[in-house]
C-alpha cells in the first residue's frame, strides 16, 4: 500500500495495488464497519463490492445515507421531493439487501440534498454525528474521498473526520472516490495518500445486480423532468469493474 495520490490516479487506475478484503480487515476485530453515503447510491457505487465482501466474511455493516437525494429530479410531478425521498430510500435498501446489509443496518439522516456544506457549519452537525458515531462504535468507516468535487461529499467527509477524531478511540477511515471517475469534473491532487485497488472480483455480479436497483438514477422510471440527473453508461463504467479505488492518510 504505498502508492501516493496524484493526477495520474484515474488514467492509470491499474497501476495501483490490488489487494485482497483480507489484507484490509482485522479478522478479530469485533467492531463493525460504517459505510457514509452523501446520497442514496453512492454506498453501491463507490463501496458496493467491499460491502458485500465484508458480509459474506460476516463482520457487521452498517449505513449511513447523509442527504434524501431529492436533487436529481427537482422538477418531477409524479415524484416531488417527499415522493422521491422514500423512492431513493427503497433503492438503496433494495440494493443493501442485494450486497447482504438487511434494512435494520441502515440510517437515513435526510438531509436536504446540496446542503450538505451548510448543515456542516451547523452547530448540532458534529454533536450529531458524534453520538452515532459514539452509538455504533465502527472500527472502519468508508467516507468519501476528502476532495471529491461534490460538496455534499466533501462536506460528508468533513463531519464525519472530525466527529471520529473526538472518539476515544477513533476508527480507521477510508475513502473512496466518486465524481474525480468524470474527467470533467476531477480535481487535482496535492495530498500524499496511500491508494490502492480492492479485488471486487469475486462479488462483481453482485454489484451489478445492486446498482441495478437505483432506476430513479440510471432509467426513465423519472420522465416527467428534462434536467433530471441521469447516470449514464459512461460514468457506470467506472464504478462496474472488478476492482474499486480507496484512498488513506499515510
Ligand atoms: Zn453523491
Amino acid at each position: 500500500m504505498t502508492a501516493i495520490v496524484n493526477r495520474s490516479l484515474f488514467d492509470e487506475p491499474e497501476s495501483l495495488p490490488l489487494l485482497s478484503i483480507q489484507t484490509l480487515v482485522n479478522l478479530d476485530s469485533s467492531g463493525c464497519v460504517l459505510i457514509v453515503a452523501p446520497h442514496p447510491d453512492d454506498e453501491a457505487l463507490g463501496c458496493g463490492g467491499a460491502i458485500a465482501l465484508l458480509r459474506q466474511l460476516d463482520l457487521s455493516v452498517n449505513v449511513l445515507v447523509v442527504s434524501d437525494g431529492t436533487k436529481s429530479h427537482p422538477n418531477s410531478q409524479t415524484y416531488p421531493p417527499p415522493a422521491l425521498k422514500k423512492l431513493r430510500e427503497r433503492e438503496s435498501l433494495a440494493a443493501l439487501k442485494i450486497l447482504g446489509v438487511e434494512s435494520k443496518a441502515v440510517t437515513f439522516w435526510g438531509l436536504p440534498d446540496g446542503a450538505v456544506n451548510t448543515y456542516k457549519a451547523s452547530q448540532e452537525a458534529i454533536a450529531h454525528c458524534y453520538n452515532f458515531l459514539t452509538a455504533l462504535a465502527p472500527s472502519m468507516i468508508f467516507l468519501p474521498w476528502r476532495k471529491d468535487p461534490h460538496a455534499d461529499h466533501r462536506a460528508s467527509w468533513q463531519i464525519f473526520t472530525t466527529a471520529s477524531q473526538r472518539l476515544p478511540k477513533p476508527p480507521q477511515l477510508i475513502e473512496y472516490p466518486i465524481w474525480d471517475w468524470d474527467r470533467q469534473q476531477r480535481g487535482s491532487f496535492t495530498e500524499s495518500l496511500k491508494a490502492w485497488r480492492l479485488d471486487i472480483s469475486s462479488v462483481l455480479e453482485l454489484k451489478l445486480r445492486a446498482i441495478a436497483q437505483y432506476r430513479s438514477q440510471i432509467s426513465d422510471l423519472i420522465d416527467d423532468d428534462p434536467q433530471g440527473f441521469r447516470l449514464t453508461p459512461q460514468i457506470l463504467q467506472n464504478f462496474t469493474r472488478p476492482w474499486e479505488i480507496y484512498l488513506q492518510s499515510q
